[in-house]
């Protein structure tokens, strides 16, 4: 990597399209933005710098776009704004990589046309999260497109942790446990050493708790289990997903109500979770601010399905040494991690509650030191991860 060498990262969601760009070696973050509400309601196109100052604004007043216009548009501003920047590799976050790739992948037609056999395993997010990479090998076929893959960190569970008590004619088809959130989990894992080395080899849970949310367990850095399955509805309640769900109730609501598979997918992806059981927002900011007792409701369901969960991975551990929450709730509600530490105090949590309430940014411990579990705040940070992964791709 040459000085003015960069590396741009691209995280296509559903309805929205992320970018950062990062400069030389030492991968220092340049600049980075996001396109959001594709789709619905009003577009809305940001850029910062590194400091977080707005370089860039833009809207789309006469109604939302797509994806394709969306990258146009990225691709339009990013080559505007290089300033003599050599841009030597994209790095892809791809939700699913199936049983194939347990690591990052340079993306050829080939492997292209594989992923595009795992988009039934994840219909809402890995079409969007390829159609980029199409768009950048057709427009800049010399630059190498790299694929992060979400569920690749998680290919070190134990085969208990993967399998579903399924016979073997359906297991082969590749119904099993992936988990997801693969590269926040990544990030956690190799940032948390750098704070305190005694955690390099420790037992602990990190909790991604966003609009999706997940948990996993890490022993010694490496994915022991996590909540989410086969797809990335299953395990904690999240914005609008339902999380884990009796089998039995999909029977029902097919069988007795007469929904169909569009209908139930709809439910189980859309209209629960936060939204579902409050029925005002999927957004914690808004829950937090209501005295709606059903605002109340849906935030005790996901702070008790998290203290459950954190029970079952703190059994896969044998144990529990830190707890680390991550994400836009992790992150932000103070609120929601004193309730969880609160119940967690069984393992062992004590939470300093004046390093909880500090308005502190970055990594930090916040629990006291008498605690048995150091519980942590690691900012999400998938970006720099999948920018790792890229250079390392490109120089080996
Ligand atoms: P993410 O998907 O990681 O961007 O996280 C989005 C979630 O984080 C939403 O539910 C937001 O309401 C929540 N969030 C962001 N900031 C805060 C905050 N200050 N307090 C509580 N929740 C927040």
């Amino acid at each position: 990597m040459a000085p003015r060498d960069c590396i741009v990262v691209i995280n296509a969601g559903s309805s929205s399209i992320k970018f950062s760009l990062y400069d030389g070696a030492a991968l220092d973050l340049a600049m980075r933005g996001k396109i959001e509400n594709l789709y619905a309601g009003v577009t809305r196109f940001v850029a910062q710098d590194a400091a977080g100052a707005v370089i860039d604004e833009h809207r789309w007043p006469d109604g939302p776009i797509d994806h394709a216009t969306g990258m146009r548009f990225l691709i339009d501003f990013a080559q505007s704004h290089l300033d003599g920047r050599r841009v030597v590799a994209v790095g892809h976050r791809i939700v699913h990589g199936g049983v194939d790739y347990s690591g990052p992948q340079l993306l050829t037609e080939a492997v292209l046309a594989r992923l595009d056999q795992l988009v039934p395993l994840a219909p809402l997010h890995l079409p969007h999260n390829l159609a980029p990479v199409r768009s950048m090998l057709a427009m800049a076929p010399q630059v190498p497109q790299v694929g992060c893959f979400d569920t690749a960190f998680h290919t070190s569970q134990p085969a208990a942790a993967q399998a579903f008590a399924l016979p073997p004619r359906i297991t082969d088809l590749g119904i099993r446990r992936y988990g997801f959130h693969g590269l926040s989990y990544e990030y956690i894992s190799s940032r948390l050493p750098q704070s305190d080395p005694q955690l390099a080899g420790a037992r602990v849970v990190a909790a991604h708790l966003g609009n999706g949310a997940s948990m996993c367990a890490m022993l010694a850095g490496r994915s022991v289990a996590s909540t989410m399955g086969f797809t990335a509805v299953d395990g904690l309640p999240m914005g609008t997903r339902c999380g884990a769900l009796d089998p039995g109730v999909v029977l029902y609501l097919i069988d007795e109500l007469g929904m169909d598979v569009a209908a139930v997918q709809k439910l189980l992806y859309q209209e629960s979770g936060l939204l579902g059981v409050s029925g005002l927002s999927s957004d914690m900011r808004t829950l937090e601010q209501s005295g709606d007792p059903r605002a109340k409701a849906a935030i005790a369901l996901m702070v008790y399905r998290i203290g459950r969960e954190l029970g079952s991975l703190a059994a896969a551990l044998g144990g529990l040494d830190a707890l680390v929450f991550s994400g836009g709730i992790g992150e932000n509600s103070k609120a929601l991690r004193a309730a969880v530490c609160r119940d967690a105090a069984w393992l062992g949590v004590r939470l300093d509650t004046a390093a909880n309430d500090s308005r502190a940014d970055g990594i930090r411990r916040i629990s006291t030191p008498d605690s048995s579990v150091a519980v942590w705040i690691v900012p999400a940070n998938e970006e720099l991860m999948i920018a790792r992964h890229t250079l390392d791709i490109l120089e080996h």
